[in-house]
């Protein structure tokens, strides 16, 4: 277990290293901040639809290693997901990384999400990894701005 434990602090770190999507999309139709004052990350993530399908998504902004690669990694989550296909993977990736959820047993779409199933045993660290996620929640419904204190 501590090895596989090691592969995914491998995939965080090279996450963090080179993060992918790290951009702005100019012709976004939507966009949302996302704020985690307790560590200090702060994001913004772009989403340009296609129809009903996440054509494109990115982001900026700067902050820990973790909130960094977890954004990198849900970028690469959704695209091309339905918006529905994205909300029932933030709800998965929220109910993993609150131990509402066992990933081993429960059914769930996570794939290389999984890395971020450690954080669990870090409180102060949740926050961190799922802030992206609420971010691209309040960008895809309309919300604009979350913060997550
Ligand atoms: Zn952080």
């Amino acid at each position: 277990m501590s090895e596989l434990n090691e592969l995914y602090q491998e995939t965080i770190l090279e996450h963090n290293k080179n993060p992918r999507n790290f951009r702005e999309i100019e012709d976004a139709d939507k966009t949302a901040l996302g704020n985690n004052p307790l560590c200090g990350d702060a994001l913004q993530v772009f989403v340009k639809m296609d129809g009903d399908t996440v054509g494109d998504v990115a982001f900026k902004g700067s902050g820990c290693a973790i909130s960094k690669a977890s954004a990198s990694m849900m970028t690469q989550a959704v695209k091309g997901k339905t918006r529905e296909e994205a909300d029932q993977l933030f709800d998965e990736f929220h109910k993993m990384v609150t131990g509402e959820m066992d990933i081993e047993t429960e059914e769930n779409h996570l794939g290389k999400l999984r890395a971020f199933a450690g954080v669990l045993e870090f409180p102060a660290r949740v926050k961190c990894a799922s802030l992206s996620w609420h971010t691209l929640n309040a960008a895809l419904h309309d919300a604009g701005e979350i913060s997550t204190e």
